[in-house]
């Protein structure tokens, strides 16, 4: 089903079963109104459900794709890619636009490295699931223009806030040229403040082929990265770049 549908689809969908159940069952009015509202927001808050936008959340080799969420930060983000040398990996930063313009440097030390960078909006706003389709789709191309503006790059890649998708961001991509990227394995690494416990549940969920969703504005992340890319290592995985298997998200889903 094309995702443009989604939406339309959805409602006439409920306002079919609300119709049926007020005249059949009317005291069972509320069950379809709340299996709409749970798709929607399954939907909305799942961002391997592809229900409003077709999202790239593994891949088919046998590498680990490593993604950093939320930089660059003045302090960690020098400290990854310092990590990232040592083992000789590649990984994909997905920048926040406002911070993106106060660190240029690291901005264009990332792209220097082989290291690929992502659209994650301008302001990365905790209220982004409620912006109009415009105004995500202004917040998406400022980025770019920051991005390109200080690398030299074209960004291609786009990860929503928080793993948010609903119709107005669809809308909003569709007149974008990006292939928007989710995960696999979720790190919660903005959660844990157990350095220890955050490493070993790491190590115990990746598999092969997975993308793995880490922020690179946190001390715990710098404390656990030298040690999962060291177990990765000893487990025989490869930590690649997105690019060696290319951005056809129709490919992955
Ligand atoms: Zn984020």
């Amino acid at each position: 089903m094309k995702q443009r549908y989604a939406f339309p689809l959805l409602f006439l969908l409920f306002i079919a079963a609300e119709t049926a159940v007020i005249l059949f069952a009317s005291w069972w009015w509320f069950l379809p109104l709340a299996l709409f509202i749970a798709t929607l927001l399954w939907g909305s808050f799942s961002i391997s459900s592809h229900l409003f936008v077709p999202t790239m959340c593994s891949h088919s080799g046998s590498g680990i794709i490593l993604s950093f969420d939320d930089g660059p930060h003045e302090i960690y983000t020098g400290k990854i890619l310092e990590i990232l040398k040592k083992h000789n990996a590649k990984a994909l930063f997905f920048v926040i636009g406002k911070e993106a313009e106060k660190h240029p440097d690291i901005l264009r030390r990332i792209t220097e490295e082989g290291h690929t960078i992502g659209i994650h909006t301008f302001s990365h706003s905790p209220f982004f699931g409620f912006f109009s389709a415009k105004k995500v789709h202004d917040e998406i191309v400022k980025t770019a223009t920051i991005i390109r503006e200080i690398t030299g790059v074209e960004p291609s890649l786009f990860r929503p806030p928080s793993g948010i998708t609903n119709p107005p961001l669809a809308k909003a991509l569709r007149r974008l040229n990006l292939t928007t990227i989710g995960w696999t394995l979720r790190s919660f690494d903005t959660l844990f403040s157990n350095r220890e416990r955050l490493l070993q549940r790491l190590i115990a969920h990746t598999e092969p082929g997975n993308i793995i969703l880490l922020h690179d504005r946190l001390a715990i992340t710098v404390e656990i990265l030298d040690d999962y890319l060291q177990s990765l290592r000893d487990r025989g995985f490869l930590v690649e770049s997105l690019a060696r298997y290319g951005l056809d998200t129709q490919d992955a889903l």
